[in-house]
């Protein structure tokens, strides 16, 4: 059964729930004030994704140099 994290809205307490995959979107009260503000936060999963998609845009490969003298990345 995945693990799930959730952060409240009123509190912005962050907690996990162990909980069946079909109930992952279902609504759940705060486990600290009760309140039902709560949204389901992204998985490290989906964050582990978005590695390769960035890698088309113009962002530069090497975060420290401004172009011609880096010895790291070679532009
Ligand atoms: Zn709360």
């Amino acid at each position: 059964m995945p693990i799930y994290e959730y952060v409240c809205l009123d509190c912005q307490k962050e907690f996990e729930v162990l909980r069946p995959m079909s109930q992952a979107d279902q609504p759940l009260p705060c486990e600290s004030c009760g309140g039902k503000n709560v949204r389901r936060k992204l998985t490290v999963f989906y964050a582990h994704s978005d590695g390769r998609s960035v890698a088309g845009t113009t962002a530069p490969a090497c975060g420290s140099c401004a172009g011609g003298t880096c010895s790291t990345c070679g532009h």
